[in-house]
């Protein structure tokens, strides 16, 4: 236990996060008193937090041609955004909606790789009026798509192909969007068949290649195979005169929300670099799509504790934050950590399922979690500051909670908690 006045992390992995004596800080802002003063449910982030951790991947990029472009769909608030264009990073996108909010942030268009699998042709021309980086196709279809799109444009689309680097399953069955028989990427055995298409097709200009292995990847084993698929297949495409710049290696590096141990960014990135130098790719710019990693564990979420209702079978602690403001759990049977924001220290913990309002048995938050609680009490559920409330709905017509960010001293709103005439404003009456 520490002493009062000193500050001891309650997650690895989440600095940031911290217990002074009784009281569960961000930043050294004290969760419950930003909860009083916002209201609940209340997303809360650190921005040094952060800024933190795209410095270590950038850190271990340092003089080396590259991008780190942050995947936004992790969490893609505006202030977030600003704060990773202000570092200096790219974004990866996924739709116009994207790309619209990156340039309402302040983020270069060129330094967006715009990534998916369904890009409508106003999409791509938007993209294309914008002048992104580069599009990252995933298959032949696209590529003729983007082609005459861009000549319908009078340019020439930079394009980069997503290889599905098939990394072997029995080693590394955790991944999820890298191998044969899900829909990301063109197959590694066809993808030079489709440099050549693209290296045809006169409304395109090879830039690079890129993949995409999965998500809250904890080995670096994975990476380093999905490169040597991804080097093979760069001599075997350079060897036929089509030059590639980038190497691309996505993201998907896992966060701690529990016991997972993931490699520092600084480590997998070393090791990926050192790969490229061994296999005399030193000098390729490399880019990087980190998201979860960016953003999840600077961020909690706040939730006040409404009733216990403790049962035959199971103990309901009702908080008022719900699936539809954080839906891992109900989506993924994801764990994500709990803790009082003021600790009880004379309350005997008991165990609770920590759940919603939302009227669905699946609205859940945590399960068997033992917990020295109060009704009107501030529980944090932690590392939900990735595909928190990017995910989140307005399902119960419930409006989307509040978002702070905490910076040194500072605490900013970054959006306001919706109200629920704004929910139904876009609905319409018929007319007798
Ligand atoms: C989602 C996604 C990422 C980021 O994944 P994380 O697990 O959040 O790091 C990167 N690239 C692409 C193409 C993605 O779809």
């Amino acid at each position: 236990m520490s002493a009062a006045g000193q500050a001891a992390a309650v997650l690895p992995g989440a600095p940031h996060l911290a217990r002074r004596g009784a009281t569960l800080q961000l930043e050294g802002h004290a969760l419950a008193e930003l909860a009083r003063r916002f209201g609940t449910p209340l997303y809360v982030y650190s921005r040094n937090a952060m800024r933190a951790a795209v410095g270590a991947y950038q850190r271990a990029l340092a003089g080396r041609p590259h991008l780190v472009c942050y995947a936004m769909k992790a969490n893609s608030n505006l202030a977030v955004l600003q704060t990773f264009a202000e570092a200096g990073c790219g974004f990866d996108i996924v739709s116009a909606g994207e790309l619209a909010r990156v340039l309402a942030a302040g983020g270069r268009a060129d330094r967006i790789v715009f990534s998916g699998v369904g890009k409508r042709r106003d999409e791509m021309a938007l993209a294309l009026e914008a002048g992104v980086r580069c599009f990252n196709v995933e298959s032949e279809g696209e590529l003729r798509v983007l082609d005459e799109v861009a000549r319908a444009h009078g340019v020439r689309a930079p394009m980069s192909l997503r290889v599905n680097p098939d990394v072997d399953a029995g080693t590394h069955p955790y991944i999820s969007t890298g191998l044969k028989g899900n829909k990301f990427g063109v197959a590694h055995g066809q993808a030079l068949a489709a440099y050549r298409l693209a290296a045809e097709l006169p409304g395109l200009r090879v830039e690079g290649i890129d993949c995409h292995i999965g998500s809250q990847i904890t080995q670096i084993e994975p990476y380093l195979d999905a490169l040597d698929r991804l080097l093979d297949l760069v001599e075997s495409v350079e060897a036929e005169g089509i030059g590639l710049r980038h190497v691309d290696v996505g993201g998907g590096l896992g966060i701690t929300y529990t016991d997972e141990s993931p490699p520092a960014a600084d480590v997998l990135v070393g090791r990926l670099l050192g790969r490229l130098d061994a296999r005399g790719h030193g000098h390729r710019e490399v880019l990087l799509e980190p998201g979860r990693s960016l953003v999840g564990n600077a961020g909690v979420l706040v939730t006040e504790v409404l009733y216990l209702k403790p049962g035959e079978v199971t103990n309901f602690c009702v908080v008022d934050a719900a699936m539809n403001d954080l839906t891992r759990p109900a989506l993924y049977d994801a764990y994500m950590g709990i803790e009082p924001c003021e600790a009880r220290p004379g309350l005997l913990p008991q165990r609770w399922d920590v759940v919603g309002p939302v009227c669905e048995s699946g609205d859940w938050l945590g399960r068997q979690r033992d917990l020295a609680v109060a009704v009107g009490d501030h529980l944090a559920i932690l590392s939900a500051g990735a595909y928190g409330m990017a995910m989140a709905s307005n399902y119960n017509t419930r409006p989307r909670a509040a978002e702070v960010m905490v910076d040194g001293a500072a605490v900013h709103l970054i959006r306001e908690r919706e109200q629920p005439a704004e929910l139904f404003a876009a609905e319409r009456l018929i007319q007798h």
